[in-house]
């Protein structure tokens, strides 16, 4: 027999393999244009979550409105709840299956900032409830998104009967970097193929590898003194606040001499009554982030040092209370080439005049640099050969370290915005909020198709988190087995504030969008 070219060859295994397998080469497309109408057909829902968990303002582990509101919408849709999961009250899992196979989990943050509460498409700093939190970060964004992408996916599921299993969860106190890796340490994962997680951004986007950022420890450090009257009889006090002063002293020379990945900062959560009464307790928070598992571990040896050399220096005593930790990043990389050719078949949304017009508007009242919206997707986002210089951290970082899993970026802020800033919420409740959350869905809902009909798809996932991943690192978290999560944070605050902010929660059924509600034109006051 003639040796065939290697041309020749291609053409034959492409023939053959239209021939053995042309019902599994065109189904999946067909879902996922399925999918991607179920998420248009959802955009009224898309805006309605976006707008009222933007008005619910919740902060860190009290997601409770949040929770009420989306549980309630996937329940009705036949999914399962489970409230309070890994011992957090806010935190929640909504499951559904059609029968055994893939088992996907789809993830989303939902917790707001302290004191970013901001009324949505206005330029000027304009609180909603001063001093209250507010969506300075966007994440009231991310969870309409996975809704309406699970929802379409689940559709789909049924009416082609594709087998396999849906799971939603919330990331709770994610700007506290505190309740991912207890998740995964109450096992939130197991039995789980992989997990796609979204967060917003100014592009569509996706990668895989390391990433730039950190991973991180948060911990506050507690000074014990001796209280006295500090000018009757001060040599009789011991300071809680000096060893909390010389420790951040102590800590910032020492700042010089870490590795330039390194991100520390920190803020004194208790410095006492007031001035003519020596301190007897005190406390300072630090979040001490590097892009290692050691680097995490040294920096927070570093700093337990420290807290004992200040205490031993001023006669106090000092204990420690780990509130959060997030693991370094590693993003699949099979998963994030799927995702990216999903990406880039459903585009940018198509913004308006409007659209652009709003965003030179806020950029000019706030002294940002003029950037109009992105029209392209981004590049896929791949290592890159220069040293780690460290950044912020998300503790999806875990939940990595357990499952195949990817972020997807999507586009539903204005470019040079302030994230952790009012300037970003001014954005998230606006057409171009909605907007990026619909094209964030489609993209997540076919590539969970994608995870759910293409076998291969999945163990090339998991082949590559075994040999690439686990190879060059192994999960190390620096939690022991007494961390809990610290649950009581913020409790006391929105115990004060709710009562107020329950007066700017969004109502739908009056109005047809969030700004309509707040008498706000757009893109004009
Ligand atoms: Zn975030």
């Amino acid at each position: 027999m003639r040796k065939l070219g290697s041309r020749a060859l291609t053409a034959i295994a492409a023939i053959s393999m239209l021939a053995a397998a042309p019902a599994q080469a065109a189904e999946p497309e067909a879902y996922k244009d399925a999918a991607a109408e179920g998420v248009d057909a959802r955009a009224k829902l898309v805006q309605e979550m976006v707008d009222s968990i933007f008005s619910f303002q919740e902060p860190g582990f009290q997601e409770f409105k949040t929770q009420e509101y989306i549980t309630g919408i996937l329940e009705k849709n036949g999914f399962t709840i489970k409230k309070g999961v890994a011992g957090i009250p806010s935190a929640w899992t909504a499951t559904w299956s059609n029968g055994e196979g893939p088992k996907i989990a789809l993830g989303s943050d939902v917790d707001g900032l302290l004191g970013l509460s901001q009324k949505p498409g206005v330029g000027e700093i304009t609180p909603l409830v001063p001093g209250a939190p507010g969506h300075g970060e966007g994440h009231n964004t991310g969870m309409p998104l996975i809704v309406a992408a699970a929802l379409s996916v689940k559709d789909v599921m049924e009416a082609n009967g594709v087998k396999g299993t849906l799971m939603i969860w919330p990331g709770i106190a994610e700007e506290l970097l505190a309740t991912k890796a207890y998740f995964v340490r109450d096992g939130l994962f197991d039995g789980f193929d992989a997990c796609i997680f979204t967060h917003v951004s100014t592009t569509l986007g996706t990668g895989w590898g390391q990433g730039s950022g950190n991973g991180l420890v948060s911990v506050e450090y507690t000074f014990h003194g001796k209280t006295s009257h500090a000018a009757g009889a001060p040599w009789a006090g011991r300071s809680a606040l000096d060893g909390v002063e010389l420790m951040d002293v102590a800590w910032n020379f020492r700042r010089e001499h870490l590795p330039l990945s390194q991100r520390s900062h920190y803020i004194i959560t208790n410095g006492g009554g007031q001035p003519n009464i020596v301190p007897g307790e005190a406390s300072v928070w630090y979040y001490f982030r590097d892009h290692t598992f050691q680097g995490i571990r040294d920096l927070f040896e570093i700093g337990n040092t420290i807290s004992e050399a200040a205490a031993s220096a001023t006669g106090t005593t000092v204990t420690r209370r780990t509130l959060g930790y997030a693991a370094p990043q590693w993003a699949n990389r099979p998963m994030a080439e799927a995702a990216y050719e999903n990406i880039k078949k459903v585009g940018m949304p198509d913004w308006t005049e409007d659209d652009q017009a709003f965003v030179k508007k806020i950029q000019e009242a706030n002294d940002r640099k003029l950037t109009p919206l992105a029209t392209e997707v981004g590049e896929l986002s791949v290592p890159k050969d220069v040293p780690a210089m460290g950044g912020p951290s998300d503790d999806i970082g875990d939940i990595m370290w357990t499952l195949p899993t990817i972020t997807i970026g999507y586009p539903s802020q204005a470019p040079n915005m302030i994230f952790h800033n009012v300037l970003a919420a001014m954005t998230e409740a606006t057409p171009i909020a909605h907007k990026g959350a619909v094209a964030g869905a489609k993209a997540v809902a076919m590539t969970v198709l994608d995870l759910m009909t293409t076998p291969e798809l999945l163990a090339a996932a998991k082949k590559y988190q075994q040999d690439v991943q686990f190879a060059a690192e192994t999960y190390d978290p620096l939690l022991t087995p007494e961390d809990k999560p610290a649950i009581d944070l913020n409790g006391e605050l929105m115990g004060r504030l709710r009562p107020e902010l329950e007066k700017f929660y969004y109502d739908p059924s009056k109005y047809d969008s969030y700004l309509d509600q707040l008498g706000v034109s757009y893109p004009d006051e």
